[in-house]
């Protein structure tokens, strides 16, 4: 074995969940502990969000509420004002200024548990195999090292998203077309009066539309989705939880989705009426999300995707002011312009400058067509683990490791976040943290929730740890 213990706690991935876990373990473990953190980024905190180097992709949570550990909520906005940035609690700051805290908080929680006497051994690559051994796991990185660690934590973030169906004629690898919006290559750019075609009206096309006009790209930007909607902005004095408002307590347990919207809109009225929005109530709903979702049967899951989904999206998922500012702007000059329908068809454009599109509307109506030069796929991240095409979790899927839940939205895990195996069994010794959580938490995805969960994966990770010390005393006395 090239390294690893076998004792040791191995974490693959170091975006937001694994340094969050990594943190809290590197505090806890005893002297003489081994971790071992792999990680396909040069630095951690480094993932899809905060890898951004756009500084006008903002976080859009304030900053005084994105400290990474849960008892210090305070922490990130501290940190930032300490490093000569100045910032209130209530401003929506960089992405960017997040990887640069978390990369400080790894240093300094790294020479810590050093001190200490932790054994942490980074500077590995990504995991690309993991096979059970009969104490604990044997893997392999992406460049064929080997190791042993007792227990595994899989902080693998994001799927990749799907590339929706382009229609009659449509090729996502035709030039031009780019099916991952995070997988292009760093000085993509359309040429600056090109016209550039954004499937889906989300958070990530809005960062696709700041970066394209921060690069000084001129030429109008189309939108196209099922719905038209895009996310709502925040407002500037923080949404607050209502006092006295307790969503789980008041929607009772037969909760159906339609009869828990009429008592969300009856919610947003009295807050209205006391001169506040619905940005309260669904600030109000965000800590009992996930019993909510609980609660709900599979076919009441499946009424809200298809029917609520992209109203809880744009609500619950908002944009930075400033951003929601810079859109009107755009849109009132006629930069931007949104489409609500689905793709029908591509055909390369006959004067050969790109492709002619056709859109066709939402409930009918005459198609309408683009020239286009451009096209990116703005659906935002995939959760459907059948689809993973990544070494790692393809392996650990097909060996049944690994189950994804009905509706493609994530992966399933106990309360301690080990993996359910095919069966419905947790798999020993195997962890998960990360927004493929949303499959049964729903809120699962933001600082906020997964911070949480990081904790409570690493107390699991612990208490497991130290009854497997206390096993093998036993086994040698
Ligand atoms: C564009 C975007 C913007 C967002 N903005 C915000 C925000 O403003 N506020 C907020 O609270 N939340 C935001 N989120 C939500 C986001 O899900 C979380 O905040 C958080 O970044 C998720 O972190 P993660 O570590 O689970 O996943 P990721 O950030 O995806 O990191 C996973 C890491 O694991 C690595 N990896 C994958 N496979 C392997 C392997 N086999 N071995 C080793 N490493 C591997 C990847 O390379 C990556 O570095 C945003 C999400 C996106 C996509």
């Amino acid at each position: 074995m090239d390294w690893g213990a076998e004792d040791a706690i191995a974490i693959a991935g170091t975006g937001f969940s694994g340094v969050a876990v990594g943190l809290q373990l590197m505090r806890a473990l005893p002297a003489g502990g081994t971790l071992c953190v792999l990680g396909r980024e040069p630095q951690p905190g480094r993932g899809v969000a905060y890898g951004t180097a756009c500084d006008s992709h903002l976080l859009n949570v304030p900053a005084g509420r994105l400290g990474w550990d849960p008892q210090d909520e305070g922490g990130f906005a501290r940190w930032l004002v300490a490093a000569g940035r100045e910032v209130q609690p209530a401003d929506f700051v960089p992405r960017c200024w997040m990887a640069d805290y978390l990369q400080a908080q790894w240093d300094q929680g790294l020479a810590a548990a050093r001190a200490r006497g932790v054994r942490v051994q980074t500077g590995l690559s990504g995991l690309r195999s993991l096979r059970r051994l009969h104490h604990g796991w044997h893997l392999e990185t992406d460049d064929g090292r080997t190791g042993q660690a007792a227990q595994v934590l899989l902080a693998t973030g994001h799927l990749p998203p799907q590339a929706p169906s382009l229609g009659l004629g449509g090729d996502w690898q035709a030039p031009g077309f780019w099916p991952d919006p995070w997988q292009r290559p760093a000085d993509w750019a359309p040429a600056p009066d090109a016209e550039v075609l954004l499937v889906g009206s989300g958070l990530t096309a809005v960062d696709l539309i700041i970066e394209l006009r921060d690069r000084g790209h001129r030429g109008r930007i189309h939108l196209v989705s099922r719905r038209g909607q895009m996310p709502q902005p925040h407002r500037v004095a923080e949404a607050r939880p209502r006092p006295g408002l307790q969503p789980v307590a008041r929607l009772g347990a037969d909760l159906h989705p339609r009869a828990a919207l009429a008592e969300v809109r009856a919610w947003v009225r009295e807050a209205e009426a006391e001169g506040l929005d619905w940005r309260d109530v669904m600030a109000s709903l965000r800590a009992g999300t996930p019993r909510l979702w609980q609660r709900l049967s599979l076919r009441d899951r499946q009424q809200f995707l298809r029917h609520l989904q992209p109203w809880w999206d744009t609500h619950r998922h908002r944009m930075a002011p400033a951003l929601w500012q810079r859109l009107q702007d755009d849109r009132a000059a006629g930069g931007l312009l949104s489409w609500t329908g689905r793709l029908a068809g591509v055909q390369p454009a006959e004067d050969g400058t790109g492709w002619r599109v056709t859109v066709q509307p939402r409930g009918g109506g005459v198609a309408q067509t683009l020239q286009v030069q451009a096209v990116v796929n703005c659906t935002g991240p995939s959760g459907r683990l059948r689809d993973a095409r990544d070494p790692l979790l393809a392996e650990l899927r097909e060996r049944g490791l690994l189950s994804a839940d009905a509706l493609g939205l994530g992966l399933l895990v106990d309360a301690e976040h080990r993996p359910l195996d095919c069966c419905g069994v947790p798999v020993e010794d195997l962890y998960y943290v990360g927004p493929m959580l949303k499959a049964q938490h729903w809120e699962a995805i933001a600082i906020p929730e997964l911070r949480v969960h990081a904790q409570q994966a690493a107390s699991s990770l612990l208490a497991r740890r130290a009854a497997l010390l206390d096993e093998a005393w036993a086994a040698a006395a």
